[in-house]
């Protein structure tokens, strides 16, 4: 079986368990973990930021982000489609007791002046108080579309000029930013909070980064505890992660270069009505409904040894990842090829 469903579904490599079977481990929880502080440190002189933690999930990451940017009450502003609204079951209410403020953005990314739109005056008390810009780059129901710099820039100051945090998910930030060519610094001097997968395209199988300042990382601790994240001998895992930013960045072009490649022969097939535009390893494109459906479209590549996944409103997804052999994508573009 061929898996596009998702980049999570790799499975570590022979060197990254070798490198998980050799870690030095301790109890993390007292911070004596030598490969979990060895990541957290790795990835914070990454970003330029002060500090890192270790966390379970991207989920993780995200609530406990939001929980230390807000207080129950308190708004949270962010667009549609975002993860942290739409898939993390309703964790910014459960969490933070915090209110949502959805912006319609173009396929995930709005801009500064959409958020000034959506401040809400604090000297009257009928609103709640805006407190948290949360952004994913790059945006995975957006088919993996990046962020423009120069807005985040301005929305940056949006958010210093009117005393809001500006959070990160960078669930596939690394993909954003290698199809750009830009340096993970730029992103710590942005945001005062950022979430990183590190199993998702690169290929660890557990665990995510929160990066911050000292302080915030030092209240993001506590509430992981809170939260029951708290974790032992996790020097195991966290070899993984640290095998995957030492090794696994630079190739996530190949990802992002085999996207386009099935984005251009999808483009070509009548039962295609579009496919977003293809900027990391995302493709997500729309079958024309009164050509075929997706349940037989989604049979049909799963015949064929292809899993994919419906996005709903007859959108199907396609993730590129590192599991994925030259062979394996012969045989995927061949398939499509076939298709009519
Ligand atoms: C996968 C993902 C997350 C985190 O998901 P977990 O499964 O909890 O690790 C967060 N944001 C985005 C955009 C994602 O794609």
């Amino acid at each position: 079986m061929i898996d596009l469903r998702s980049d999570t579904v790799t499975n570590p490599t022979k060197p990254m368990l070798e490198a998980m079977m050799n870690a030095k481990v301790g109890d993390d929880v007292f911070g004596e973990d030598p490969t979990v502080n060895e990541l957290q440190q790795f990835a914070a002189e990454m970003f330029g930021m002060e500090a890192a933690l270790f966390c379970s999930s991207g989920t993780q990451t995200n609530q406990i982000a939001i929980k230390l940017h807000t207080q129950p009450g308190d708004e949270v502003i962010c667009d549609k489609l975002s993860h942290v609204y739409l898939y993390e079951g309703g964790g910014i209410a459960s969490n933070s007791g915090a209110s949502v403020r959805l912006i319609e953005g173009n396929l995930g990314r709005f801009t500064a002046s959409q958020v000034i739109e959506n401040i809400n005056d604090k000297n009257n008390i009928h609103f709640p108080i805006s407190k948290l810009v949360c952004i994913e780059n790059t945006v995975n129901k957006g088919g993996g579309a990046c962020w423009d710099l120069n807005e985040l820039n301005k929305i940056k100051s949006v958010c210093n000029e009117n005393n809001m945090g500006f959070h990160l998910d960078g669930a596939r930030l690394f993909n954003a930013i290698i199809a750009n060519n830009e340096n993970p610094k730029t992103y710590g001097n942005l945001f005062d909070t950022i979430s990183i997968c590190l199993s998702k395209g690169l290929g660890a199988p557990i665990g995510s980064l929160l990066l911050g300042s000292k302080n915030n990382i030092l209240k993001a601790t506590r509430i992981r505890k809170v939260m029951g994240g708290g974790m032992r001998q996790a020097g195991f895992i966290a070899a993984a992660g640290l095998f995957a930013l030492k090794n696994n960045i630079t190739r996530l072009s190949i990802d992002n270069e085999r996207a386009k490649i099935i984005a251009n022969v999808l483009q070509q097939k009548k039962f295609v009505e579009f496919v977003y535009p293809v900027e990391t390893n995302i493709v997500i494109f729309k079958v024309k409904q009164n050509q075929l459906s997706i349940e037989k479209l989604l049979h049909e590549l799963n015949n064929n040894n292809i899993k994919a996944v419906s996005m709903g409103n007859n959108l199907i997804r396609f993730v590129l990842h590192l599991n994925i052999s030259d062979t394996e994508f012969d045989f995927i573009v061949n398939k499509l090829n076939d298709l009519n």
